[in-house]
């Protein structure tokens, strides 16, 4: 529903094809695709977790916080992810204007071709137009050249606060995970405070293996999941066939001496 290009039927045959033992589907700021994934899941005889990956603005770095088993249908959460997604559009406008002076005319209405939804508009959908009409090879080279820090499309934004997200999550009996933090560029510092806070407002767990990790980065946070007694997750963060390099079910097993996430959570798997 967010920034992938498949649907959710799509994906649950995808997975179950791949071997897939339990999915969730982890849009970005929204779960209004959670009832179909679910329903697709139970046709495919696949056991499923709802999930989401929250936006959060932590030490001036984006960091996703991703939310399982919670109940799809809570009025506080639905509500906490709609203020999240609400400034999406305005930094639209604003990549878009910073594009037109970098030469690249009319990429608020081409990214939005993407999706449809302004709501839902992200880098990913101006990556998509970008390779469209021409201007990069592939959506990693748009972010490389357009997209990042420092680069003419980057327009920073303040997402919700890291103590919102886990207690929606929580409080909507769901486990929050921190997702891939090898990808947040931290120093040892700002890092430790990050899982410390993370900790302390009733966050559980922390993403092993993904596929934004490396083999190291496995190795390096398994020692963190056990530093700080939290659970471990393994997600491939998988968005499309054409522009994902991790598959569905193709990453390697979580590390034997890890407490996975999914026992936590099985009264919640359906
Ligand atoms: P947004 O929430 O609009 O900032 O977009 C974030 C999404 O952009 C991430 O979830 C990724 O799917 C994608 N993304 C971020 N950085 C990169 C990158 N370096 N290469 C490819 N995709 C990226
Ligand atoms: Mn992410």
């Amino acid at each position: 529903m967010s920034d992938g290009t498949l649907t959710p039927e799509m994906l649950a045959e995808r997975a179950k094809t791949n071997g897939v033992e339990l999915w969730a589907l982890t849009d970005h700021d929204e779960m209004g695709g959670q009832h179909r994934a679910a329903a697709a899941a139970k046709a495919q005889g696949l056991p499923y977790l709802t999930g989401t990956e929250i936006s959060v603005t932590f030490a001036n770095e984006t960091v996703h916080i991703v939310g399982l088993g919670f109940d799809p249908d809570d009025a506080e959460m639905q509500q906490g992810l709609r203020n999240t997604r609400s400034g999406r559009e305005q930094r639209a406008m604003q990549m878009a204007e910073s594009l037109a002076k970098a030469g690249i005319q009319g990429s608020f209405e081409g990214a939005l071709k993407f999706v449809g939804n302004p709501e839902l508009i992200s880098r990913t959908h101006f990556a998509r137009f970008l390779v469209e009409s021409g201007v990069c090879r592939d959506t990693s080279e748009v972010f490389r050249k357009y997209l990042t820090e420092g680069k003419p499309g980057y327009v920073p934004h303040r997402w919700a606060a890291l103590r919102d997200a886990v207690t929606w999550i929580t409080n909507a009996h769901g486990i929050a995970v921190i997702a891939h933090p090898g990808r947040y560029k931290f120093t040892a510092n700002e890092e430790y405070a990050l899982f410390t806070e993370f900790k302390a407002h009733g966050g559980q767990a922390v993403e092993v293996v993904t596929g934004s990790h490396t083999k190291q980065e496995f190795v390096k946070y398994a020692e963190t999941a056990k530093e700080f007694g939290l659970a471990a997750s393994r997600g491939s963060d998988f968005h499309s066939p054409d522009e994902s390099h991790t598959d569905l079910g193709a990453l390697s097993f979580l590390m034997g001496d890890l407490t996975p996430v999914w026992e936590l959570l099985a009264g919640r798997i359906q």
